[in-house]
């Protein structure tokens, strides 16, 4: 844990007691803040009040006496519309932040030189973050991974020179940190997403955007267009930051790119590596994020071989392409955080060959934009309630097998790939949709996925041995 020792003494009002509040509150406490807390939901509170936590209605609370206002990045602070305590925090002139700020200011006071790496982006921030703490492990150094993947950030080790932070960051946390300022900061990419909390398009670019303006060292993509205007922008305003460039594909201005698969850094002629090794960074959208892991790894100093040794041995995070068995020619794939066409796209896009196990509660527009991929699927297995609508699309197009469970659709597709004659034929769940009508997440479904996978080899393996002793 890092407790929060720059707020020794002063009064700090907490709301949102989740993971992230409750490891706040707990940083505060340890650090000798006095601390008052709230949340609106009941079961929260009473989690709170039994670890002992001051609760104290904040509708009723005199905010002229708090210092400081700590609100869980899940609450909202402008879009749709600013939560309540944020109006009261606001009238009464309280400063809001979230737990990155109380990071970021211990950092300040501890070991402003402490090594710390911030990623954000629209897509692909959990792979990133996961992959660099991974070669920088690998490479022997005290790494803490944490932010808004995994551990919450104050309950990781305290800031050192000899440690290194590396913190995945949500717009809406980047939002709540005024003060933030990494020694290296990654900006992957920006599209239009969650716009639903940050109002319009230039807001929540501008709030990435101050991410990468504030680095030591800034790495912003130049895949997407507002990435490559933030790139300009930095560029241009010059000073003594430094700032790379960085593509998953061959862009002319990129200072590491991806070319055949090869990672490349420009100003040298041996490419970095080759991602033809690394099994678990499958797809374009992962040579984006192979990439900026590189830059990462270079500017922090990782060796060629060892950034070359830790891209071979990276697990991939579970959920995403992550690759659960492999029987025979047949690969077994659970993306089940595909809860949407776009990022199934991406599958796709990666395999050739595919049994595609989808459906569940569809979003709006289906699999339709999907249609130009429809060549790679050798079949799709269709469950849950998006059943009757994928048929629809897929009629003619595809040929398609109504299994409703995932169970049955995982039976089903196994026995088809099992018999194909292709190279690599690929069992792969990227359902599409959203798990809610049969499962409680996509945890729970993609866990669902790799246990009955496993049970299925076991069975067909089982199948095919000889009984020791057995037989005539
Ligand atoms: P995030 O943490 O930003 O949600 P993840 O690394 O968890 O991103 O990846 C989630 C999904 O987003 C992946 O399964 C894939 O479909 C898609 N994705 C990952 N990286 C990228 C990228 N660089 N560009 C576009 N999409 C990506």
């Amino acid at each position: 844990m890092t407790p929060v020792e720059t707020l020794r003494g002063q009064s700090i009002a907490v709301f949102g007691l989740g993971g992230s509040g409750i490891s706040t509150v707990r940083a505060l406490v340890e650090g000798g803040a006095e601390v008052t807390v709230w949340d609106d939901n009941v079961v929260a509170r009473e989690r709170a009040a039994h670890a002992g936590y001051r609760l104290v209605d904040l509708a009723r609370a005199d905010w002229k006496g708090f210092r400081l206002f700590v609100l869980s990045p899940g609450v909202p602070l402008t879009n749709p519309t600013p939560h309540w305590t944020v109006k009261l925090a606001n009238a009464a002139g309280v400063p809001i932040v979230g737990d990155i700020e109380l990071f970021s200011r211990e950092r300040a006071a501890r070991a402003p030189e402490a090594p710390f790496v911030a990623i954000t982006g629209t897509n692909g921030k959990s792979t990133t973050t996961a992959l660099i703490a991974h070669v920088l492990r690998e490479a022997g150094r005290d790494v803490a991974l944490g932010g808004n993947i995994g551990t919450p950030v104050l309950d990781l080790s305290p800031p050192a020179n000899a440690r290194t932070h590396v913190i995945e960051c949500s717009s809406y946390q980047i939002d709540l940190a005024p003060s933030l300022a990494p020694s290296v900061g990654l900006l992957i990419n920006v599209t239009p997403d969650h716009l639903d909390r940050h109002g319009d398009l230039a807001r929540y670019a501008g709030i990435k955007e101050r991410l990468a303006a504030r680095s030591e060292i800034a790495l912003v993509g130049v895949d997407d267009e507002i990435c490559r205007d933030i790139y300009a922008r930095l560029k241009e305003r010059g000073g003594a930051r430094r700032v790379e460039a960085i593509s998953g594909a061959e862009s002319p201005i990129a200072d590491i790119f991806v070319s055949r698969r090869r990672v490349i850094a420009r100003s040298e002629s041996e490419p970095v590596v080759d991602l033809d090794d690394a099994r678990a960074l499958r797809g374009a959208h992962n040579a984006q994020n192979a990439a900026f892991a590189c830059g990462a790894a270079r500017v922090l100093g990782v060796k060629r071989e060892q950034i070359v040794r830790a891209f071979g041995s990276f697990p991939g995070l579970a959920h995403r392409m992550e690759e659960v068995a492999c029987a025979g020619r047949v690969l077994f794939i659970n993306d089940s955080k595909a809860t949407n066409a776009d990022a199934a796209e991406k599958a796709l896009l990666s395999f050739h060959d595919i049994h595609w196990i989808c459906g569940g509660r569809p979003k709006e527009g289906g699999i339709e934009s999907l249609r130009p991929l429809f060549a790679r699927v050798a079949k799709a297995y269709l469950i849950g309630e998006a059943t009757e609508e994928f048929a629809h699309t897929l009629d003619k197009a595809v040929p398609f097998e109504p299994c409703e469970t995932l169970q049955a659709a995982i039976a089903a597709a196994t026995h088809d790939a099992m018999g194909s004659k292709a190279r690599e034929p690929v069992v792969l769940l990227s359902p599409a949709c959203a798990s809610f009508d049969q499962f409680a997440n996509f945890e729970a479904r993609g866990n669902v996925f790799r246990a009955a996978v496993a049970e299925l080899l076991n069975r067909r393996h089982a199948a095919a041995e000889p009984t020791i002793g057995g037989g005539a």
